[in-house]
């Protein structure tokens, strides 16, 4: 992949990713706010098990956002072209800049 080439599809994926995370967000915050109404209904037999639930669903969707951001930034074909890791974010710049990986050192790109 030619460095311009890198750039415009880097520009396309950071649009989408916008985008995609600004509606998981909005879904999430929608879930968890949705819960107060709800939380003063339930019986107090049932505050422990509904804690565990809510703890549940935070630490899951924490576990969720990660291997979804990860696979994300996989499959975007952002890599370099020596040892195929992605170059998205500092590792992206300093390629862009540089025209080196910083992950193995040898050239991110094909040549212009
Ligand atoms: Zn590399």
């Amino acid at each position: 992949m030619k460095r311009r080439d890198y750039l415009k599809k880097r520009d396309t994926f950071l649009r989408q990713d916008k985008v995609f995370w600004g509606i998981y967000l909005v879904c999430f915050f929608a879930l968890l706010f949705g819960n107060i109404p709800f939380a003063a209904k339930v019986p107090k037999s049932w505050n422990t098990t509904y804690v565990v639930v809510l703890l549940i669903f935070l630490v899951g969707n924490a576990v969720i956002t990660a291997w979804v951001g990860r696979r994300r930034m996989q499959q975007s074909g952002l890599v370099c072209k020596s040892c195929k890791k992605t170059l998205l974010g500092m590792p992206g710049n300093l390629a862009v800049t540089t025209g080196v990986c910083c992950h193995c050192g040898k050239e991110a790109f094909d040549h212009e």
